[in-house]
């Protein structure tokens, strides 16, 4: 496959043919960095995990330039660092047997450039061939912008091969933000028990985030928890750990949707919520 940027790597951890890799794709996460999908997508991970008759494929849509590094990574170069994301990229897709792991190489201001279609037709290109049932992207509350820029250009590109394709799904999931502050009935609930061993190895295998500090392997599992525990007062607990979801489905079915007008209508059942409680008692 041909993508934009000289770079893009496409990586098949059974080894098929790339292209048949992607078509047997059911459930796909568009992502803006890498270590992003295993932290907001698990649950596509999981549902796939060990079949044959659903396969997961992650698509990271930015280099990893300008990440953060310290540790045996403090003196690398921003192409060093890149390939050492690229390669813990391909680690996760190994563990977490991803059908195919697609990395388009972007950079940040490519992305957030909203006249750059670049960005927009390799996801489309990808969309055509994988055809996936259920579509894990970022919320679109989300706090950092190549989060939301990565979003908006999946969002056009979903609605762009509507007509060939059309997932099921479509989620915004939970990464710099989270989703706890939508009213339960607006909240997609995303069990993600199972298997809390692949999945801790599925964020611990980007060293060079954690090493620095960061330890979002503790972070991405405590929140799982928290929400597991947080989600309903009076109930016991079901799972052991959730991730919560924003549904995007409508603004693929219906591409006429302003996105903004969408997801403030999701801020504006919160105020109501809060409204409501503090008038009532
Ligand atoms: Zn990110």
């Amino acid at each position: 496959m041909q993508f934009h940027n000289p770079g893009a790597d496409v990586f098949v951890p059974d080894g098929s043919e790339p292209e048949a890799a992607l078509a047997r794709t059911t459930h796909l996460s568009i992502a803006a960095h890498q270590d992003d999908i295993e932290i907001m997508a698990y649950h596509g991970i999981a549902e796939c995990f060990g079949r044959k008759d659903r396969w997961f494929t992650g698509v990271v849509v930015t280099n990893g330039a300008g990440s953060a590094r310290s540790g045996i990574y403090g003196g690398y170069s921003d192409e060093e660092m890149q390939k050492v994301r690229l390669v813990e990229q391909r680690k996760a897709a190994y563990v977490g047997e991803y059908g195919c792991q697609v990395q388009l190489g972007f950079s940040s201001s490519q992305v957030k450039d909203s006249h750059n279609r670049a960005v927009i037709e390799d996801l489309e290109k990808v969309l055509r061939v994988a055809r996936p049932e259920t579509v894990y992207l970022h919320n679109l509350a989300d706090k950092h912008d190549t989060h939301i820029a990565v979003a908006l250009r999946s969002i056009a590109a979903l609605r762009a091969v509507a007509t060939e394709t059309r997932p099921k799904k479509v989620y915004g999931c939970e990464v710099w933000r989270d989703l706890d502050w939508l009213v339960d009935a607006d909240k997609q609930v995303l069990p993600v028990s199972a298997r809390s061993n692949v999945a801790a190895a599925l964020v611990g295998v980007f060293d060079s985030q954690v090493t620095g500090g960061k330890r979002y392997d503790l972070a991405t599992a405590g929140r799982r928890l928290a929400h597991a525990t947080y989600y309903a007062s009076h109930a016991t607990d079901q799972e052991s750990a959730l991730t919560f979801a924003m549904d995007l489905t409508p603004l693929v079915e219906n591409p006429k949707l302003p996105v903004a007008d969408y997801v403030l209508a999701y801020v504006e059942r919160f105020r109501g919520d809060v409204e409501k409680r503090l008038k009532g008692l």
